[in-house]
């Protein structure tokens, strides 16, 4: 029988499922994940920093907030056409969606037209769109679906008890209301968090339970480790268990049967056979490209390299018989050169 989708997670379950033995873990996680997909498909995106740095927020993971000094240098706005030639090489190397992300605590009104220009450009050439922008209001998430957005980028970072030591400008109640304001402007949600910034195992599965609880579960659920940079507050925090990191992507799998689990920033440092075991957890799910916003990423060759030694392909667009979708964004070889809400 389908493993149930529920939105009713007790934080006690999920600790019980961190504590399995790993086999069994694994296991678990890996008969959910046939339940709903093909174990040898990978979903693999791209995305391009749009406007970089100079952030006001203060995430104390993030290379650009504007009060660290992590070399991460300013930029503005890119023009719509500068975005539309990078979107037209994603395309040509393969793309299926594009993913446009901006270092803001909330984007600007004015600002809106500038990314809607570029949402409806990028959809023109057929491809998915993404965008990841910071906190929406109602109006603004309808803007940007009216411009032709398929998908939102909004993470909740860690469990909400863990949020205030983490972030100081804003409330995780806000980042729950941007999450509202994306549903209910019919868009897709794209919702995960970190681990390894210093939070325990329970603040770990308070992070999944708060993911698996919302009112639907994040199409996406980027799965990020810290990637720890010089000059932010969280720089030298202890490394994370790199098997207590398997088990949060098995976990996040088994409460989010549907959903693309995906290995996000912090894949770089992680050795192909970390990566082999977040694949049989269930992760199906990465990001493909020189960099991720400011931190490094795989390049491509060795992602190749490692599909091929696994036996992985990347994941075709389709559509199953619910109408629940399960794109693939299939991207060779653009620059993301940085982002900040660490999707
Ligand atoms: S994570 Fe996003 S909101 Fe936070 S400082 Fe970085 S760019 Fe700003």
């Amino acid at each position: 029988m389908a493993s149930e989708i529920r939105h009713d997670w007790r934080r006690e379950e999920l600790l019980a499922l961190f504590g399995l033995p790993l086999p069994e873990l694994l296991f678990r996680a890996a008969t959910v994940h046939r339940e709903h997909f093909d174990p040898s498909e990978v979903q693999v995106s791209t995305l391009l920093s749009v406007k970089t740095g100079g952030c006001p927020e203060d995430c104390s993971y993030c290379p650009q907030a504007q009060r660290y000094h992590t070399g991460v240098d300013a930029t503005k706005l890119m023009e719509a056409d500068q975005v539309l030639e990078k979107a037209r090489q994603a395309k040509a190397a393969g793309a299926s969606r594009f993913c446009m992300g901006a270092a803001w605590r909330s984007p600007k009104d004015r600002d809106i037209p500038k990314v809607a220009q570029m949402i409806a450009g990028v959809k023109a050439l057929g491809l998915e769109t993404c965008a990841t922008l910071g906190m929406l209001s109602p109006g603004q998430a309808d803007a940007l679906r009216d411009a032709g957005l398929d998908y939102y980028n909004h993470n909740l970072d860690t469990a909400p008890e863990f949020y205030g030591d983490i972030v100081h400008t804003r409330q995780y109640q806000d980042r729950l209301d941007t999450l509202e304001h994306v549903r209910q402007a019919g868009l897709k949600t794209c919702c995960g968090g970190i681990v390894g910034m210093g939070e325990t195992r329970e603040q770990r599965a308070g992070l999944l339970q708060a993911l698996a609880n919302l009112p639907a579960h994040p199409d996406s659920v980027p799965i990020n480790r810290l990637v720890q940079v010089a000059g932010t507050p969280l720089a030298g925090t202890a490394e994370l268990d790199p098997f207590e990191f398997v088990r949060a992507i098995a976990v996040a799998r088994i409460a989010m049967p549907r959903s693309m689990v995906r290995l996000s920033a912090g894949r770089e440092a992680m050795s192909d056979e970390l990566q082999a075991l977040c694949f049989m957890a269930g992760a199906n799910s990465i990001f493909y490209g020189e960099k991720l916003l400011t931190t490094g990423n795989p390049d491509t060759g060795r992602d190749q390299a490692l599909f091929a030694r696994l036996g992985l392909v990347p994941m075709p667009v389709r559509v199953d018989a619910d109408g629940h979708d399960h794109p693939g964004t299939v991207h060779a070889d653009i620059t993301a050169p940085a982002r900040g809400c660490a999707a």
